[in-house]
């Protein structure tokens, strides 16, 4: 249903190039990058002027970096590309979201989004191609996971999403560079935590995407040993947990990874998470009509969360086709949203972006891998 409605872009490949061969220059590590440098009689400063130019400068193409000698453009050209992935698939929404299916080096495809409003620019990354988790309303994790995203694409995501911002824009509605970073696209990030620290760290720099740790919130269907880790990054991340009911036996049904690990052991963890950093977490809640949605599971949840500095994010679910799920009658979320409110949790319900793109987990990719048209 959410595809039906007329596109900006023609939704159509933007290139059937053949994928190059070389390695991505944000995947070649800075130390393999300085000796290969070294060899060709280069100082080790052009390791940075040449991360910069792609991180924070736009370049495209390593012809544009003006600042480095014009051979070693060539012999740069020569043996790295500048993107190791490439757009598959680019479409619009009249709201002015982006969403990307990207093409991967080794042919794998992933979703990447830019959600624009209020004067900021918001990248949505993913960093797994699928998911292990299972969760079983979510599109990502229909196939399993294959694999873990490299740093370098964890970040390619980032400056690929940026470019599309226009950094000469006057309109307040818009940023004019990426302003923050949603760590929920495919996969499981705490599962890739390391490359994702990596990649954020990069993100952060002020050579790198300037973009600031308390601008970045990452969303976990919840590891207690990952989430524990993230809090010692000693970094500011904002931390979102996707609980999805108010019980064990509940959540095991619709978050089948529950069965192994129970709600009291994330709750602990997450709770450590906001001792350590002092940042408040937030409780990321699908709301699936007559599932999780009734007044006792309302009650419940807000008995869980009351004496928590929570934040709590409803998401009515956005439909899959061939899942056996529904949205959530008004009367219904709105009865959530009220208990919730008077037990004094915060809580929003998630606007939907880009709908009619299908700017909902994995679902793009589902349909661009099986051949239909978005
Ligand atoms: N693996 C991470 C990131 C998932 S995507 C996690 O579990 O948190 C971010 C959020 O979108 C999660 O809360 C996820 O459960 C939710 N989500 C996935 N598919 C959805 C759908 N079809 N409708 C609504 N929310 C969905």
């Amino acid at each position: 249903m959410s595809a039906t409605l007329p596109l900006l872009d023609s939704g159509a490949p933007e290139s059937a190039a053949p994928l190059p061969p070389k390695p991505g220059i944000l995947d070649v590590p800075v130390d393999s990058l300085r000796a290969w440098l070294q060899e060709r009689g280069q100082p080790p400063m052009r390791v940075g002027q040449i991360r910069r130019q792609v991180l924070a400068g736009r370049a495209t193409t390593f012809e544009a970096m003006s600042d480095l000698p014009k051979q070693l453009r060539t012999e740069l050209a020569e043996s790295f590309s500048l993107f190791s992935m490439r757009v598959e698939r680019h479409l619009v929404a009249r709201d002015d979201t982006h969403k990307l299916v990207l093409r991967l080096a080794d042919d794998r495809m992933i979703e990447a989004v830019l959600i624009q409003d209020d004067g900021r620019a918001t990248a949505c990354i993913s960093t797994q191609v699928g998911c292990g988790m299972g969760c079983v309303f979510c599109a990502s994790g229909l196939n399993g996971v294959v694999r873990n995203l490299t740093t370098g694409e964890l970040l390619e995501q980032l400056v690929v999403l940026r470019n599309l911002t226009d950094p000469e824009t006057t309109n307040p509605e818009r940023a004019p560079r990426l302003t923050n970073v949603v760590v929920m696209g495919m996969g499981e990030p705490l599962a890739n935590l390391e490359n994702l620290l990596d990649a954020l760290g990069t993100a952060g720099d002020k050579n790198g995407l300037c973009i600031g740790a308390r601008h970045v919130t990452i969303s976990t269907v919840g590891l207690p040993a990952k989430i524990r880790k993230l809090a010692e990054s000693g970094k500011q991340y904002s931390l979102a947990v996707s609980l999805h009911a108010p019980n064990d036996e509940l959540r095991t049904r619709i978050v089948p990874t529950n069965d192994k690990t129970g709600m009291d052991a994330i709750l602990a963890a997450a709770d450590e998470f906001y001792e350590k950093t002092g940042r408040q977490v937030t409780y990321e809640y699908v709301v699936l009509g007559g599932l999780n949605d009734q007044a006792s599971h309302a009650r419940q949840l807000a008995g869980l969360l009351t004496r928590r500095k929570a934040h709590v994010n409803l998401i009515p679910w956005n439909d899959v086709e061939g899942l056996p799920y529904r949205r959530p009658q008004d009367a219904d979320l709105q009865y959530l949203i009220d208990t919730l409110r008077k037990a004094g949790i915060s809580v929003k319900v998630r606007k939907r972006k880009g709908a009619e793109i299908d700017a909902a987990c994995g679902q793009l990719r589902r349909k661009v891998e099986s051949g239909q048209p978005a």
